[in-house]
């Protein structure tokens, strides 16, 4: 399984764009900037038949319109999209949409799933989505005031990937390393806030489960030190598991 390190930076990252990760057709998470790093890397809308959103904030969330209407525009809309988020997520997006391109037309999204061809799973905590290719679990995580705020396992080709950003350090994020052989962590900062995990918590984390490769993601420009046992990469880097 190749995993692709489309963004991994927090917001405020000069070096890093926002948060995506994507395996074959399945994106995680779409903040700003993403749709033009997918393709910069001539990824195209087509592509991705997924699209997993753990909550609304901007750099998770906000490069949705530019996905789908793009998308639209290019003809590219053709097969089925499903956008896999919590509980509410439908009616924030179709809010998103009508901020940006309402243009004071009340009802312009009303029929937003024969617009776009797509399809919303909104899970809970534990719950799951699955198909003959591979099946997600929903995992609810602490992120200050935001709900709902999901990390993700998914199954797939024999391998367990966990996603859980952004996020205290709670229990659903032990979890989700337990359960993974790769777990990508909120590292935003080196010290832990009411919002985010630090990096010795992820780093933790990795000491706490031998058997799971966990890689800092959502980061901040901090310096690190190289030498601690799990990864960091970098925007554009693969992985291979
Ligand atoms: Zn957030
Ligand atoms: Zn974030």
């Amino acid at each position: 399984m190749k995993i692709n390190c489309i963004g991994t930076g927090t917001m405020g990252s000069i070096t890093r764009g926002n948060q995506c990760i994507l395996i074959d057709n399945i994106i995680f998470d779409i903040g700003s900037g993403v749709v033009k790093k997918l393709e910069e890397k001539k990824i195209r809308t087509k592509d991705i038949k997924y699209i997993l959103i753990t909550h609304s904030h901007a750099d998770h969330f906000a490069d949705l319109p530019n996905f789908l209407i793009g998308r639209s525009i290019r003809n590219e809309n053709n097969e089925l999209l499903h956008i896999i988020c919590g509980k509410g997520m439908r009616e924030k997006t179709i809010e998103l949409f009508q901020l940006c391109f309402g243009d004071g037309e009340k009802d312009k999204y009303k029929d937003f799933e024969d617009k776009f061809n797509v399809k919303f799973v909104e899970l809970e905590n534990g719950e799951t989505f699955e198909n003959n290719e591979f099946k997600i679990t929903a995992y609810e995580l602490e992120h200050g005031g935001c709900k709902p705020i999901l990390g993700f396992v998914l199954e797939k080709d024999g391998k367990c990937v966990g996603y859980a950003t952004d996020t205290v350090l709670c229990p659903n994020v032990k979890l989700i390393c337990q359960r993974s052989e790769i777990a990508f962590l909120d590292a935003n900062s080196i010290t832990a806030t009411k919002s985010h995990m630090s990096l010795n918590e992820v780093i933790n984390m990795q000491n706490e489960n031998k058997n799971c490769m966990i890689c800092a993601i959502h980061r901040g420009d901090y310096e690190y030190n190289k030498n601690a046992n799990i990864k960091f990469p970098e925007d554009g880097e693969i992985i291979e598991i």
